[in-house]
């Protein structure tokens, strides 16, 4: 199996033999090998530490290159270089298939596919990509006026291998790009679950998931909040900067009516006529793209819906936690994303319990759904107010916001769209979606 690039299977067979006494010494090696072809670096770095043989350090090193993490691999020659606060698009260096930005507080980087050049790409591209990692905390990226990118061709998913994004490509045509942010060092978030789903697809779709290793989450740490997005669309700066080399003409996120047409998930606003939107749907297309919302008009429960009807549904999980190709059942994505599913998930482990009981309830409307779908109403007695109406609306597509989605992508979301789920009877009880309102956004 594992001569014939089947990674999942041959390191799924592989881990049962982890510790048997013959077959060891193969079983570590097939393992680690698996992870390595995948890509799965920061697996191979952690299976290295459990297992510290000579080969395994061979490979946990060249891992550890292809991170490049935490400006050790910073190559010499930029040691010195400051950032430029003045021209803000001199920022940006390229060293082999590395992309270096120098910001006001270090670096980061990401490491692109063979043949990437930096010196090719539309400096509008460079403008867009330097406004969505830093805006909050650098008004002047808000400044930079660059002539205008003309549109390309193509259209990308900026893809999580979660269950928004994968209703998102159900939806898209299929000769859509998808393309992942791999967060590039340590932490709790493990690729282990959508590394495994990108290998089925390409398996049974022929499709490939491109995978672009990045810091750029750290940013926010600069600032006291915890890992993640600098920007809503900071997830697909990997895309932005990729724009001119995939010939792309738009990028699309899998963003559900939860964050669009809902605020915080609990009151409903109209995102069309948003600062918000009007603002990013002009800076992109000042880069020569369209902000594609092909799930804007779905919620995350008719995501899930679309999901299941897919043959990939056994594959497709949302746990961020999974290991060993086995979701967690004890986070709040598994409590909300995996129980309605039907699948084992542990209502009451801590953190679910914790976020149950925290008001304003998180993703508030979803989580109700969720609530209600699980018939665990009795745990969540202080909720009873919230769940008196039936809620299978939610799981219905929300007609007005195919209207968001631009031609020529429209017409193929609409057809799949309906496809897969019906339409909201009564779009009215979207719009008067107005949970703990006592609470201010
Ligand atoms: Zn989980």
């Amino acid at each position: 199996m594992y001569n014939s690039s089947e990674w999942v299977k041959a390191s799924n067979l592989a881990e049962e033999h982890l510790f048997c006494k013959t077959n060891d010494l193969f079983a570590r090696d097939i393992v680690i090998r698996c992870m390595y072809n995948q890509q799965n670096w920061n697996g191979v770095l952690e299976f290295a530490k459990r297992f510290p043989l000579e080969q395994n350090k061979i490979l946990a090193d060249r891992a550890r290159g292809k991170i490049g993490d935490d400006g050790e691999a910073l190559p010499e020659r930029f040691s010195l270089i400051e950032w430029d606060d003045v021209n803000l698009l001199e920022n940006w260096y390229q060293y082999g298939d590395t992309v270096w930005w120098r910001h006001p507080w270090g670096w980061t980087h990401w490491i692109m596919p063979a043949g990437f050049q930096l010196s090719n790409i539309h400096p509008s591209l460079l403008a867009l990509a330097t406004k969505v990692l830093i805006k909050p905390w650098v008004p002047e990226s808000t400044k930079i006026v660059t002539e205008r990118r003309g549109f390309g061709t193509k259209l990308a998913l900026s893809f999580s291998g979660g269950m928004d994004s994968m209703a998102a490509a159900l939806l898209l045509p299929t000769d859509t790009i998808l393309s992942y942010h791999e967060r590039s060092f340590p932490s709790l978030l493990s690729h282990d679950l959508p590394i495994r789903l990108f290998d089925e697809i390409k398996q049974r779709w022929g499709r490939d998931v491109l995978q672009v290793p990045s810091n750029h989450e750290k940013i926010r740490t600069i600032h006291g909040k915890q890992v993640g997005f600098s920007t809503d669309y900071a997830a697909g700066v990997h895309l932005i900067l990729l724009a001119d080399y995939l010939n792309l003409e738009g990028i699309a996120f899998g963003t559900p009516i939860d964050n669009i047409w809902l605020q915080k998930g609990r009151k409903f606003r109209d995102f069309k006529e948003s600062w918000h939107w009007n603002y990013w749907v002009k800076e992109f297309a000042n880069a020569g793209l369209h902000l594609v919302m092909p799930i804007n008009h779905i919620s995350e429960a008719g995501a899930m819906k679309i999901c299941q009807q897919s043959d990939l549904i056994e594959c497709i999980n949302s746990c961020l936690r999974g290991r060993a190709g086995k979701f967690c059942g004890k986070c709040w994505k598994c409590f909300h994303k995996n129980g309605p599913l039907g699948r084992k998930i542990d209502p009451m482990s801590n953190e679910i319990q914790i976020l149950l009981h925290k008001i304003p309830l998180r993703t508030a409307q979803h989580a109700l759904w969720a609530i209600q779908r699980m018939g665990l109403e009795y745990v969540v007695p202080h909720l009873s107010k919230e769940l008196i109406q039936p809620l299978d609306w939610w799981e219905k597509a929300y007609a007005p916001g195919l209207d968001l989605i631009q031609r020529p992508w429209r017409t193929t979301i609409q057809e799949n769209t309906e496809k897969f789920i019906p339409y909201m009877e009564n779009p009215e009880l979207l719009h008067e979606v107005n949970l703990f309102s006592d609470y201010p956004l």
